[in-house]
C-alpha cells in the first residue's frame, strides 16, 4: 500500500501524524451509497469515529446525514454543512445546554435513553414553544459478540430503555405535549464482524414493532444504529467492509410497515481503513524475552490498544520496501513513549530487523484514533496529512 515515493514524503514530515487515504475513503463511501441506495436506506455518519473537517466534508458530499453524541458534535455537523433535518442526537447524558442547542437548530430526532431525559426535553421544548421529535432508544438485549467495552445492547449496559420499561415509558408519553414520538432506535455495539448479531437485532426489532402495532402506535422511523466491523488483520485484502451483505441482511429480515424509513448510523466501517498512524522508531531496546521498538507515537495518539486491547496491524514500511526473501523477521514489543505500561501497540510483533529512524505504519486507525487523542504528558496534539494534499 505504501509506495516508495509516499515513503519518501513521509520521511520529510515530522512524526507522528495521521495519514488519510482520501481515495480509500471515497471508494468506501461509494460502496455505502450504492448498497444502501438499493433499499432506499438512510445513512447517518457517526461523527464520533472521526470528526476532522476534511473527512466530514468528503462524507457530507455523498449526502449522508450525521449521528451525533454531544452538543459539540451537533454544532460541528451543522458548521460543516450537514443539514439539521438529517442530524440525529443520541447519548445517555445529554445536558440542558446541549438539548437547547439541538432544539434551536431543529434537528431531525433526539434518540432518547430514559424517561427522565424525555421529561427534561419536554420541559425545555415547552419553554421554547417547540415540539421535539424523539425516537426511543431501546435496549434490545442482543449480544453483539464484540469487546465488552464496545457492547451496548445488553441489559447490563447503561444505554437505552429496557424492554420491561417500555410500557410505562410509552404510556407516560401521552402527557408530554411537547414531545412527538417518530421512531425507534437501536445500537448494539461496535466492531461487529458476525453479521448474525444484526440478524438477531432484526428479529428483536420485529417483536418490538408488533408490540407497538398492538398498542396502535404508529412508528415512522426505524433506526438500527451502526457497529459494522472492519478487518484489522488484513486491511489491504479487505479494505472495504461487506456493505452489500450488511444492508441486504436488514432488507431480508426487518419486517417493515408501510412507509417506514430505515436509518443506519455507521462510523467505524466508513473511516477506519482510510487512516494510518505514521510514526518513527526512536530506540530499540533489548528486554528479557523480547526486543522493544520504542516509537515516537503512543497512546496519546492512538488509544485503542491501551483502552480495549485492540489489535492494529503494524508494519515497518522503511524495511518492507527492501524486504528480500532471506530477510528474517524478529519479534518486537512495539511501544510508545508515554509513562504507562499499557502504552503498547502490540506485543511480540513480527517485523524485519528494525532500527532507529525507521517509519512504522499502524494500520486501520481512521476510526476512534485521532478523535481520542489527548495531551497527556503534555504531548502535542497529533497532526494529520491527506493523500490529496501531500
Ligand atoms: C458509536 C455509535 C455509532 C457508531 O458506531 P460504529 O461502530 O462506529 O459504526 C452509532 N450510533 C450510536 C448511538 C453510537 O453511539
Amino acid at each position: 500500500m505504501f509506495e516508495q515515493d509516499l515513503l519518501n514524503k513521509f520521511n520529510t514530515i515530522p512524526t507522528p501524524f495521521y495519514y488519510y487515504d482520501v481515495e480509500v475513503l471515497k471508494q468506501t463511501l461509494q460502496h455505502v451509497k450504492a448498497e444502501s441506495g438499493k433499499y432506499n436506506f438512510t445513512v447517518h455518519y457517526a461523527l464520533k469515529a472521526n470528526a476532522n473537517n476534511e473527512i466530514l466534508n468528503i462524507i457530507k458530499s455523498y449526502n449522508f446525514g450525521a449521528d451525533c453524541v454531544s452538543g459539540n458534535e451537533v454544532k460541528k455537523a451543522i458548521e460543516c454543512g450537514y443539514s439539521s433535518e438529517h442530524i440525529v442526537f443520541a447519548g445517555v447524558g445529554k445536558n440542558d445546554a446541549e438539548i437547547n442547542f439541538a432544539l434551536d437548530n431543529k434537528i431531525f430526532c433526539f434518540n432518547c435513553e430514559s424517561l427522565q431525559e424525555i421529561e427534561v426535553i419536554n420541559e425545555l421544548a415547552f419553554a421554547k414553544n417547540k415540539i421535539a421529535h424523539i425516537a426511543l432508544r431501546i435496549n434490545p438485549n442482543v449480544n453483539a459478540n464484540t469487546h465488552k467495552y464496545i457492547t451496548t445492547g445488553l441489559e447490563e449496559n447503561k444505554f437505552g430503555i429496557n424492554l420491561w420499561e417500555l410500557e410505562s415509558v410509552v404510556s407516560a408519553l401521552t402527557d408530554l405535549k411537547n414531545i412527538q414520538l417518530i421512531g425507534l432506535h437501536f445500537h448494539i455495539g461496535s466492531q461487529i464482524t458476525d453479521l448474525s448479531s444484526f440478524k438477531s437485532l432484526c428479529m428483536r426489532v420485529n417483536e418490538i414493532q408488533s408490540w407497538f402495532v398492538s398498542h396502535k402506535i404508529k412508528i415512522e422511523n426505524i433506526n438500527v444504529g451502526g457497529g459494522l466491523g472492519v478487518d484489522y488483520h488484513e486491511p489491504d485484502k479487505n479494505c472495504y467492509a461487506d456493505f452489500a451483505a450488511y444492508f441486504q441482511l436488514f432488507s431480508d429480515f426487518l419486517e417493515l410497515r408501510p412507509n417506514q424509513k430505515v436509518h443506519f448510523e455507521l462510523g467505524r466501517a466508513i473511516v477506519a481503513q482510510c487512516g494510518t498512524l505514521i510514526s518513527k522508531v526512536l530506540y530499540i531496546k533489548k528486554g528479557v524475552n523480547t526486543n522493544f521498538a520504542i516509537l515516537d507515537a503512543g497512546m496519546t495518539e492512538l488509544m485503542r490498544p491501551a483502552l480495549y486491547q485492540a489489535y492494529h496491524k503494524i508494519e515497518n514500511i522503511s524495511k518492507n520496501q527492501k524486504l528480500t526473501t532471506n530477510n528474517q523477521q524478529l519479534k518486537y514489543d512495539v511501544v510508545g513513549p508515554i509513562c504507562e505500561s499499557s502504552d503498547c501497540f502490540g506485543k511480540a510483533v513480527n517485523l524485519p530487523e528494525t532500527q532507529r529512524g525507521d517509519i512504522v505504519a499502524i494500520r486501520t486507525a481512521g476510526a476512534y484514533g485521532e478523535v481520542m487523542s489527548s495531551g497527556y504528558n503534555l504531548r502535542e496534539r497529533v497532526k494529520s496529512v491527506y493523500s490529496d494534499k501531500i
